[in-house]
């Protein structure tokens, strides 16, 4: 989980609360809201906030929390909270099956699915006093419902706002959130990406309404661009003029500047992605027609239902370690270390996560993969025959500087996936080194 600022000001009644993140609207007074077609993203709409909808009921946030998945402490993974806007009390079951489904959904999609278990998903149970939606399943309807939720936002039938300071009071009851998915009681298609607030609502009743998380994910999570080109208000223009983006999916650049200037997904360049085709420069993304470019023809931030591009699947490996980091614990965690005892490291629990050792600088290959080592402070003893084990006095691992004999113990642990190709990814955020020093050994 990230740390926010606590809001001031607007919402003191709520100050006691956990610290939620800073929500509050831009200089304008508006939050900017991703508009869905039932296939697709059609692009963003202002929402004014002092036009948004309120919650009626505005009883402090009380509610259970049911842990759907815990794969570790807060602090060291992504944490999804799911709440539900109206569901009343008899209602639970139904909501419980919709947040199972959106969570499946999710976990059946790369890289989520290979990084699983850097998510925590925890679900609010949000009741409700009605069942629905404002403005469902036509304008007028007016329901009282813990978040407000309407469809007809801004006047769009399928734009489904809600009341985001309730959103956020509801969120704080989890042991931490990084994104926030409302489900909303409706079998009518809808919903929004909210993209400051980290906050998604869909109809959880309509097969289509869950494929909007992971879309907005890639912009919450893996700071994607939209990969689409046409924008909700055509006078915007049709050809990209600015500078050089700095997403990393979107560019000013063709694939043969991008072969000579090593930049940008030179790296994917011809390789087979899970979206189909090859990746290439494809014209047209980030609400231009002409004039910037997309890696592949129709990746998940273009269409709802498919699968990242090979180039966005590398943007969200790098930003989940960015978030979670590689070790659960090292210990012992204080330095110096005395000769005599054991250190040990836990990884996160990915497949492609490993281990490697050094002693002084130089890599055990025996020890690679282990957990734990031993660190002797005298030479080992050894039965007839038997190699004496790795430890600072060894002859090869013995380190001097300025005199002084050092002993140093390294654990590298690093993510191997070759959904990253970018080195720079490699050797930062894919990778974490943990160093002991040793005193007392007797060498
Ligand atoms: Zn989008």
């Amino acid at each position: 989980m990230r740390r926010f600022p606590v809001l001031a000001g607007a919402l003191l009644a709520l100050t006691l609360l956990p610290a939620w993140p800073a929500h509050a609207a831009g200089p304008d007074g508006t939050r900017k809201v991703e508009v869905f077609d039932q296939d697709a993203p059609k692009g963003y709409v202002d929402v004014p906030v002092s036009d948004g909808p309120r919650s009626r009921s505005l009883a402090p946030p009380s509610a259970t929390v049911t842990p759907i998945e815990v794969n570790g402490p807060s602090d060291k993974r992504i944490d999804l909270v799911y709440l539900g806007d109206g569901f009343t009390e008899g209602e639970m079951a139904a909501y419980t099956a919709q947040v199972a489904n959106s969570w499946n959904i999710l976990a059946q999609r790369e890289p989520f699915k290979s990084y699983r278990k850097l998510f925590n998903v925890w679900q609010v149970n949000v009741v409700s006093n009605e069942s629905g939606s404002d403005n469902d399943p036509e304008p007028g309807v007016r329901k009282d419902t813990a978040l407000g939720g309407e469809y007809y936002c801004e006047g769009l039938a399928r734009l489904i706002c809600v009341d985001v300071d309730a959103a956020y009071a509801y969120a704080g009851l989890a042991p931490g959130f990084d994104q926030i998915a409302v489900v909303v009681n409706s079998s009518t298609y809808g919903g929004a990406g909210y993209t400051e607030e980290e906050l998604v609502t869909f109809s959880g009743g309509h097969p289509s309404g869950p494929e909007i998380l992971p879309h907005e994910l890639g912009h919450s999570l893996g700071d994607l661009a939209d990969e689409y080109p046409y924008w909700a208000y055509p006078d915007d223009g049709s050809t990209y003029t600015g500078d050089e983006p700095v997403e990393r999916n979107t560019s000013t650049y063709d694939a043969a500047r991008q072969t000579a200037q090593r930049n940008k997904w030179w790296r994917w360049l011809g390789a087979e992605t899970p979206d189909g085709g090859v990746i290439g420069t494809f014209e047209g993304a980030a609400y231009y027609n002409l004039g910037i470019y997309r890696p592949s023809d129709n990746s998940l931030m273009r269409s709802l239902v498919k699968p990242f591009n090979l180039v966005g699947r590398e943007e969200m490996t790098r930003k989940f370690y960015e978030t979670t980091g590689l070790v659960d614990d090292a210990t012992p965690s204080s330095a110096p270390v005395r000769a005599g005892g054991t250190l040990s490291v836990t990884p996160v629990p990915v497949p492609t996560v490993s281990t490697r050792w050094l002693v002084n600088g130089h890599e055990i290959a025996e020890w690679a993969g282990r957990t734990s080592v031993e660190v002797f402070d005298r030479k080992p003893k050894m039965s007839h025959g038997q190699a004496e084990q790795p430890w600072c006095g060894r002859k090869d691992l013995k380190v001097k500087v300025k005199g002084e004999r050092t002993c140093v113990y390294t654990a590298v642990v690093a993510d191997s996936t070759d959904f990253v190709r970018d080195p720079a990814y490699q050797d930062g955020p894919l990778s974490t080194s943990i160093t002991w020093t040793v005193t007392g050994a007797k060498f």
